[in-house]
C-alpha cells in the first residue's frame, strides 16, 4: 500500500503534469491541433491529457469518467489521429472504428465531436439510430465508413439483416457503458461484439463501475490502462441554489411563481417520472408558457424537436 504522503505527491505531481501539458505535447497530428485551435480549445482536461498518451500507444483504455470531463474528445483525438497516420479504405459495408453510446442525441453528439476535430481530415463519420428510417444509414454503409456512431439496437438489427459487416473493425469505444447496460443493452452488445475481430483497440468509458460493467471490462479489453476522473463540480459558481420545502398541493402553484420571477430567462423542471413530466408541462402551458415535455416515451423526432426548440429560445 502506498504511504498517505507517497499517495499525495503522486496526486500532486499528476495535477501539475495535468496542468503543463499542452495539446502539442501530445503528438497529436498537425491538422488535429489545427482544429483543436480552430475549436478554441487551449488545454487538454485532465482525462484527455492522462487518455490520449495511452490511446496513442494503442493500449485498451478503461475510463471512469462522467459526461462534461471532455471524454469525447479523449477517445476521438487519438483514434483520429490513428485512422490519418495509417490511412485504408473503410471497409465495404462496415466501418475502421465503431463508437456504441445509449442514445440518438449521445450518438449525434460524438459524431459532431469527430467531424469537428476531424474537419481537416478526409473522413467520413456515419451515424445510426433507430427511431428513424434505415434506408439512408444503410446506404452510407455500403462503401464503407471511417468512424460509425452506433446505438446498439438499431446497429445489431442492421448486422443481423446482413446490412453492416464489422468484420475489418479496427477499433470499439463503449461510451457511457454503464447507462447502456442500465438501458438493456448487455445483449445486443454482446452479439455485435461477437461479429469483431478479436485483435482490435478498445476502449470503454463509465462514469460508474457496477459489478456488471468490471464483467464487461474484463471480457472486452485487453490489459487496460485505467484513467479515473473526479466528476466535474455539479454547479458553477455562479448558480445559485435553493430548496423549498412544500405540501404536494402546493407545488403547482410555487412553481408558476419561480417561473413567473422576473429574469427567469429559460427553466428545466426535473420529475421524478414521464407522467409527472407530462402534468407539470400541462400546467405550465395552460398557464400561458411555452413548454416541451422531454422523456423516453416520445418519439425521438419529438425528443429532437423539442430540445431544438429550447436550444432557440
Ligand atoms: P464531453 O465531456 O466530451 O461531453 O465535453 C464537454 C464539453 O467540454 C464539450 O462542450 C466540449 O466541447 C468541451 N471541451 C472538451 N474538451 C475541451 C478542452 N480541452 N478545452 C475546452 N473545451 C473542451
Amino acid at each position: 500500500m502506498q504511504s498517505p504522503s507517497r499517495r499525495n505527491f503522486s496526486k500532486r505531481w499528476r495535477r501539475l503534469v495535468t496542468m503543463t501539458t499542452t495539446f502539442a505535447d501530445l503528438s497529436l497530428a498537425p491538422s488535429l491541433l489545427q482544429a483543436l485551435t480552430e475549436a478554441g480549445y487551449v488545454q487538454p482536461t485532465p482525462i484527455q491529457a492522462q487518455s490520449i498518451p495511452f490511446l496513442l500507444e494503442g493500449r485498451d483504455l478503461l475510463g471512469m469518467a462522467q459526461t462534461g470531463t471532455g471524454k469525447t474528445a479523449s477517445f476521438a483525438l487519438p483514434l483520429l489521429h490513428r485512422l490519418t497516420t495509417t490511412p485504408r479504405p473503410a471497409p465495404k459495408g462496415g466501418a475502421r472504428v465503431l463508437v456504441l453510446a445509449p442514445t440518438r442525441e449521445l450518438v449525434s453528439q460524438i459524431a459532431d465531436g469527430f467531424q469537428s476535430f476531424g474537419r481537416h481530415l478526409n473522413l467520413n463519420v456515419t451515424t445510426i439510430f433507430g427511431g428513424v428510417s434505415q434506408f439512408h444509414q444503410v446506404n452510407a454503409l455500403k462503401d464503407g465508413v471511417d468512424i460509425l456512431v452506433a446505438a446498439p439496437g438499431r446497429l445489431l438489427d442492421l448486422i443481423e439483416q446482413g446490412l453492416c459487416d464489422l468484420s475489418q473493425l479496427e477499433a470499439l469505444v463503449l461510451d457511457e457503458a454503464d447507462q447502456m447496460l442500465d438501458m438493456g443493452f448487455a445483449k445486443p452488445i454482446e452479439r455485435i461484439v461477437a461479429t469483431l475481430p478479436k485483435d482490435r483497440h478498445t476502449i470503454l468509458f463509465s462514469a460508474t463501475m457496477p459489478k456488471s460493467i468490471t464483467a464487461l471490462v474484463d471480457s472486452l479489453l485487453r490489459d487496460p490502462a485505467k484513467v479515473e476522473i473526479a466528476p466535474p463540480s455539479s454547479t458553477v459558481d455562479r448558480i445559485e441554489q435553493s430548496v423549498m420545502f412544500l405540501n404536494a398541493a402546493d407545488k403547482k402553484a410555487a412553481l408558476l411563481a419561480q417561473l413567473e420571477t422576473p429574469g427567469m430567462g429559460q427553466a428545466v423542471v426535473f420529475t421524478l417520472q414521464k407522467n409527472i413530466a407530462n402534468e407539470v408541462c400541462a400546467f405550465i402551458t395552460e398557464a400561458g408558457n411555452t413548454a416541451e415535455a422531454l422523456h423516453g416515451n416520445k418519439s425521438q423526432g419529438h425528443r429532437e424537436r423539442a430540445l431544438n426548440a429550447f436550444r432557440d429560445g
